[in-house]
């Protein structure tokens, strides 16, 4: 006797008319008209299931604190890290948790089940590193949370801040982060680069660093990343998140720089939404859109995940935990219009992520976790062209959220019926 059976489903790789039979918060089966009895059955009718969204990039100490304590007038990235300066000394560890829970409870709802979040460690009271540590823990049962030791201010420049991230991975936070463009020179940046990748090396560690988030196309540092990668053995524990600089550099220099990161096993993350929004700011006309290289990259063979990064917070004043408005944006700014395109931008915050986060359990084989998404679309494609309705969100095996069928009801004169967009 299974717990569930989902009958009917499509799955992302376009196999269709699929039973997924789930025991004991695992998948015991994936085949078409599963006969062992099970205690509930959910007809799916065609509807793609997928493993959860999950999202390799944000900002969980700092989501939902928008307008506080007040609104970034110029936009920039860098106004919002001043902004944050600002709202640091006033944080207390009950708000931080309290709005951490409710965005993991916005993630859940939209079926976002593992995140990476840096989380500041700039601070010397360390408050967001032990909220959030609390909120990994009690989220447990239904997300994923995996935390990146983040010096804001920069690991050289920001006072103590090597210290503190040291306190932070002790304390048990679980990837090294970093921001080389913040610090004061290029060879400070190049340096904080080889200290923080020695020091995930020495702990057995991955590395996540926010890397040339900048529109100069001489922020190089994204080099220094899969240098040492490379020269420390890290391949596949590495991440350049944003790489914005890559989409103003020289393209004869992004010639030689691609097979490097390729050779170095570091994968990028893109923040769509962010990058369009921070980039370019200092531009006339023609505006740079800012974000990195992703078809590029991925014709490389190189991984590369889409973030969401910031909902409602300094640098956004946007976002529900919708990952799909995210491969939405993607796949847009990139302009990955192809079929495979676009299903590479599904693969960015479902398969990719879980790669680099280095998710175990994760996907539809058998034996997997039964971690799923019903989704009110019937392939890939049209979950983002609709950000599709997550009609189910399953966690081992256990329905934890679900959304009502998006339908409409027509009241047109000589044309009554209901419209759900799906092709
Ligand atoms: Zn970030």
């Amino acid at each position: 006797m299974l717990d569930l059976i989902l009958r009917h489903c499509t799955l992302p790789d376009g196999q269709s008319d699929q039973d997924i039979g789930i025991l004991g918060g695992r998948i015991v089966a994936v085949q078409p008209a599963l006969s062992t009895p099970a205690a509930q059955e959910i007809n799916v009718a065609g509807q793609l299931v997928s493993p959860p969204f999950v999202d390799a990039h944000f900002h969980m100490d700092s989501t939902l604190s928008y307008g506080q304590p007040r609104i970034n007038q110029s936009g920039t990235l860098l106004e919002g890290i001043a902004l944050w300066g600002e709202l640091k000394p006033t944080l207390t560890q009950d708000a931080l948790v309290d709005r951490a829970m409710a965005y993991c409870d916005w993630a859940v709802a939209k079926g976002l089940l593992a995140i990476r979040s840096h989380v500041d460690v700039c601070d010397p009271k360390l408050l967001a590193v032990e909220a959030l540590l609390h909120v990994r823990e009690r989220v447990k049962p239904y997300l994923d949370l995996q935390l990146v030791a983040f010096p804001q201010d920069g690991v050289l420049r920001g006072h103590n801040a090597l210290v503190q991230l040291k306190r932070a991975l002790d304390m048990g936070v679980d990837v090294v982060g970093g921001i080389p463009h913040f610090e004061r020179t290029m060879q400070d940046g190049a340096e904080s680069v080889r200290i923080l990748c020695e020091l995930a090396a020495e702990r057995g560690l991955r590395v996540d660093m926010h890397c040339d988030e900048t529109d100069d196309p001489m922020s190089r540092h994204i080099e220094t990343l899969a240098y040492h990668a490379q020269r420390l053995g890290m391949q596949g524990r590495v991440a350049g998140s944003h790489l914005t600089s890559m989409h103003s550099m020289d393209n004869y220099y992004v010639s030689k720089l691609l097979p490097l990161i390729k050779e170095a096993g570091v994968a990028a993350i893109a923040n769509p939404l962010i990058n369009i929004t921070l980039q370019g700011r200092h531009d006339t006309y023609p505006k740079r859109r800012g974000m990195t290289r992703v078809p590029e990259l991925l014709a490389q063979g190189i991984d590369v995940a889409f973030g969401h990064d910031c909902v409602m917070d300094p640098w956004y004043g946007m976002g529900s935990g919708d990952m799909l408005e995210v491969a939405h944006m993607g796949l847009h700014v990139a302009q990955m219009t192809s079929q495979a395109a676009m299903r590479q931008c599904f693969a960015a915050v479902t398969t990719t992520p879980a790669k680099i986060l280095g998710l175990t359990g994760y996907g539809l084989d058998v034996g997997c976790n039964a971690d799923l998404l019903v989704l009110q679309a019937r392939n890939p494609v049209e979950a983002i062209r609709l950000r599709a309705t997550r009609l189910h969100v399953i966690r081992q095996g256990r329905i934890v959220a679900q959304t009502p069928p998006s339908v409409a009801a027509l009241t047109l004169p000589g044309r009554p019926g209901s419209v759900d967009f799906l092709c």
